[in-house]
This record gives structure tokens, C-alpha cells and sequence, in this order.
């Protein structure tokens, strides 16, 4: 640039941040091993789409496997393909949405096992084996009950009904979803498992999988040869009104940027929408919406076990807080207050903007330093 200065690393610094992401893969291994036990008899894989809930594919992905995961899911094709790169030739790497037209070539080449979820996916699947003149691994999903992805009852009678249906194909694997896993009083468990059932038993003959963290939880009859779990592996808790008996993974820190002292009936923050009857200490950090905490999560943030409220409205990269509760010149600029962690866990902070810590974890931005320790 010949300005005198280094470009700043794509991840930032620590000096450098507004925040630090630290991600425990000593507790993703316990979790991957908890979920295991539980699913005993059935072989665990592991779902890592969008780059591992946020977490980091590249990371995430070498830990599992030496903790013996040899069955691998992503969402699109171009995650396999990177993933393929971190895990190598020996994992199988599932693609639950399947073939997007064109890709079958790329899905092909990256060794990738697409989750066929229509009759024009596995059309093109076919298509693409007779291309190469060779057997292409494969996986059908079939809608036991959630109308999102995957073959309907009369899609599959259809394709049953063909014999020419497979040719060229090794189906490795028939799968469903469960749309209520994480409400387990719910009827609808129990009907798409029948559903499931049923229509496995009409398609060839290969593993069968239908269990996602929470339907892991519902049960063995959920089990069958291989279970999928994502959210409880990142610390998520499979089942929502209990304890949660996965360990966290994440911890999210903030920067103090300032401190400072108001009066009684000043406004605080955009559209002044706090005014305090006394005076207040406030402490300014450096995490805001843009960072993916939720414009609506008005939370806390913790420092030595002191809760330390939002005060005004979230900004785009600054969020106040009121410190009112600690010892005068407690917080320093560049002290580091919880944001996530032991005091506040991913769930509390969804549940306090009305969505699911699946949408919190994949939210975490670019902007963090990460930290990955594996204690
Ligand atoms: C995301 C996903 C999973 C993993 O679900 P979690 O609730 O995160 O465990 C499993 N199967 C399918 C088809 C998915 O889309």
C-alpha cells in the first residue's frame, strides 16, 4: 500500500478487536462423546453447516474426527468441497440439500454424497453416474411429516414403482427430519417416525437415519443406524424446560471502550429511550448488532459474577451498560466483560430476543478474535 503500515490480519488481533470469541473444543469433544453414549448402538456423525454453526468447520471438523467420526454433514456442496479439503479422502460428507442443477459435476469430483430430496435430484444423480460411467454413493430423504425437504409418499411410490429408478446408484443412507423434536410431548414425533417406517421400508435396502440433537433425546426408537446432531455438539440445549447436559462451547467477551457518569434524566442511546431517575456509572463496549448479537437481545453482560444490565438501545457496534453495581474504577478501558459464557448461556441470550441459540451461534461475526482451546 506504501502508506508505512502492515494490513491489519484477516482475523483480527486481540489488541486490535472489539471482542473475543473463545471456543472450547475440549468441550465439543465431551459433547460428541456424550451424544454418542447416548445414541449407543447407533454410529453418531456430526452436522457442521454453516461453517459449524459459526464455530469454524476447519476447527471443528479434525476434532470430531479424532474422536472417531467418520460421517460428516453440511447444508450445500461448497461446504463439502471445503470440508473435503480440511477432512481428506476418508470421511463421507453429506449434503443435505442436495444437487443444486449444475453441480453434479463439482459434487462428483469432491467425492460429496448428495442428499437426494426429489425426483429431479435423483434424475440428475443418474444422469451424472451414466455420465461418468461409474456408481455414485447416494441418500434419499424422504417427508415423513414436515413438507420442507425431501420425497413425498407418492414420489416415493413412484420411484419405487421404477426399476430403473437406481441404476448407477449406491444408496448409502435413507433419511428424514423431524419438524418437533425438541417438544417431545408432541403427537407429531411419534406419527413421523411411523412415517418414516413405512416409507424406508419400500426403498433399497441401506442405513437409515432419522435423528437430529433433540430427537436423539426422544428416545432408541429414534436411533436407528446413524444419528445427525449439530446444536447439541456447539452447547445447545436438546432439551429445552430440562438442564442442559451438554457442556458450552462458546464464550463471547467484549472490550470496555469507555466509562463514564450520568446524571439523573439525561438520555442514553439512540432515541433516548433510557432516562435514568438517578445518577448512573456507564460503561460503553465494543459489540453491537453488526456483530450478530440481536438488535432485540437486551441482556447483560458480566464481570466477576456482577450483572451488569444494557442500558438504551443495542448500536451497530457499541452496546451501554450500567455499572452502577461495581466498585468506581473497576472497569478500565479494554477490560473484558461476558457476554456468553458461565453467567449467560446461548440459550438465555435467545430466548431474551425471541429466537433459538442455533440462530445466535450461526449469527457470531467476523469481527471477534477467535480463541480455540482444547482443555
Ligand atoms: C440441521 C440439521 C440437522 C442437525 O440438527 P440439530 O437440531 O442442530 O441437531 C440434522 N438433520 C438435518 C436434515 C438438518 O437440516
Amino acid at each position: 500500500m506504501g502508506i508505512g503500515i502492515p494490513l491489519p490480519l484477516s482475523v483480527p488481533d486481540r489488541t486490535l478487536a472489539g471482542a473475543v470469541l473463545t471456543i472450547d473444543l475440549g468441550a465439543l469433544r465431551r459433547n460428541f462423546r456424550l451424544l454418542r453414549d447416548e445414541a449407543a448402538g447407533a454410529r453418531c456423525a456430526a452436522v457442521l453447516k454453516a461453517d459449524a454453526y459459526g464455530l469454524g468447520a476447519d476447527r471443528v471438523a479434525p476434532v470430531l474426527a479424532q474422536e472417531g467420526c467418520e460421517t460428516f454433514f453440511v447444508a450445500h456442496v461448497s461446504e463439502g468441497i471445503a470440508l473435503r479439503h480440511v477432512l481428506g479422502d476418508k470421511a463421507d460428507i453429506f449434503v443435505l440439500n442436495g444437487l443444486p442443477p449444475g453441480a453434479e459435476g463439482a459434487c462428483a469430483a469432491a467425492g460429496l454424497i448428495p442428499v437426494l430430496n426429489s425426483e429431479p435430484q435423483l434424475a440428475a444423480w443418474r444422469d451424472a453416474a451414466s455420465a461418468l460411467a461409474r456408481t455414485l454413493p447416494a441418500a434419499l430423504q424422504v417427508d415423513s411429516g414436515m413438507a420442507r425437504m425431501g420425497m413425498s409418499p407418492a414420489e416415493v411410490e413412484r420411484i419405487t414403482a421404477d426399476p430403473g429408478a437406481f441404476v448407477g446408484l449406491d444408496v448409502r443412507l435413507v433419511m428424514s427430519h423431524l419438524a418437533c423434536a425438541d417438544e417431545p410431548e408432541k403427537a407429531a414425533n411419534h406419527a413421523q417416525l411411523h412415517s418414516f417406517l413405512q416409507l424406508a421400508a419400500s426403498l433399497p435396502q441401506a442405513a437409515r437415519s432419522l435423528a437430529n440433537s433433540s430427537g436423539i433425546f426422544l428416545g432408541s426408537d429414534f436411533h436407528f443406524d446413524l444419528v445427525r446432531p449439530g446444536a447439541a455438539l456447539y452447547g445447545i440445549n436438546p432439551e429445552p424446560g430440562r438442564p442442559n447436559p451438554m457442556a458450552p462451547v462458546v464464550r463471547l467477551e467484549a472490550k470496555v471502550v469507555q466509562t463514564r457518569s450520568v446524571e439523573a434524566g439525561e438520555g442514553i442511546g439512540y432515541g433516548h429511550v433510557a432516562r435514568p431517575e438517578r445518577p448512573l456509572q456507564l460503561a460503553t463496549i465494543s459489540l453491537g448488532y453488526a456483530d450478530g448479537w440481536p438488535r432485540h437481545a437486551q441482556a447483560a453482560a458480566w464481570y466477576e459474577g456482577v450483572r451488569l444490565p444494557f442500558i438504551g438501545r443495542v448500536s451497530m457496534d457499541s452496546i451501554i451498560l450500567d455499572i452502577s453495581s461495581l466498585p468506581p474504577g473497576a472497569l478500565a478501558p479494554g477490560a473484558l466483560v461476558e457476554l456468553i459464557g458461565p453467567h449467560q448461556s446461548v440459550d438465555e441470550v435467545a430466548a431474551v430476543a425471541s429466537t433459538i441459540g442455533y440462530e445466535i451461534l450461526t449469527s457470531l461475526g467476523p469481527r471477534f478474535h477467535r480463541i480455540y482451546v482444547d482443555a
